[in-house]
């Protein structure tokens, strides 16, 4: 990659901001000053420090947030605040997008990247890559419920929902599950219990395929995944 390249993309400033720090003779690569901003350079392999300082390259970010209720899922919106606006310019430099969405009012996992390949994997129909979700519901929830979920119940706009497996963990005039899909149809959670005429009142995303929640993250906290839930994801 180009020295000029690697270094307006770990946050050095502009290619011409860049191209000054090179000129200044700021930029060494493996102790050597390097003033070419078409210097070709392999930061696995090469050091690369500015001011003596190392350059932290790398390509992809991948974090985990515990979405807050009132911010979009996207990456930008007119009206309201957008989970990557969350973010310090550090993260938002790389140009971090959701993987898949939770609606505004809805809480937990999610998973923010700029790795276009593995959110492609993660989003794929093909992949069944489960979800568990935490609801509070209206009502009660019974094993009736359960059995329409195991055999797919159908949506207002007639589609029919995947087997998911539905678990009741307290029922009464407001009941609490857990509820397992594997796809992500638009509000999938709440039509599919609006399909049995009850109402979701609360709605937290636990898991996401091997990832998890990680209880330590206050709402609206966020952290980078570890190497491990990497592996796991991939
Ligand atoms: N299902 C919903 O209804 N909403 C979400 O945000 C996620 C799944």
């Amino acid at each position: 990659m180009r020295l000029d390249k690697l270094l307006a993309n770990s946050g050095y400033g502009s290619r011409k901001e860049v191209k000054a720090l090179l000129k200044q003779g700021a930029v060494s690569v493996d102790g050597d000053p390097v003033k070419d901003p078409a210097f070709h350079v392999d930061p696995e392999i090469r050091e690369v420090t500015v001011f003596g300082d190392p350059v932290d390259y790398r390509e992809f970010i991948y974090l985990m947030m515990n979405k807050p209720p009132g911010v979009i899922s996207a990456t930008e919106d007119t009206r309201d605040r957008t989970v990557v606006d969350l973010l310090p310019y550090e993260y938002r430099r790389f140009k971090p997008f959701p993987v898949g969405r939770l609606d505004k009012d809805t809480e937990g996992l999610l998973l923010i990247t700029n790795d276009g390949k593995l959110s492609h994997e993660l989003l794929s129909p093909k992949k069944h890559v489960g979800k568990k979700y935490y609801a509070v519901i209206e009502g009660e929830v019974t094993d009736a419920d359960g059995e329409a979920f195991k055999a797919g119940v159908t949506l207002d706009d007639g589609y029919v929902t995947k087997p998911a497996e539905l678990s009741i963990l307290r029922s009464g005039p407001e009941s609490e599950i857990e509820l397992i899909i594997t796809e992500g149809k638009f509000h999938q959670v709440k039509r599919m219990f609006e399909a049995r005429d009850k109402r979701v009142t609360y709605l937290k995303r636990l898991t996401m395929g091997p990832l998890g929640l990680d209880p330590d993250l206050a709402t609206g906290e966020w952290r980078e995944l570890s190497d491990e839930e990497l592996l796991d994801l991939k």
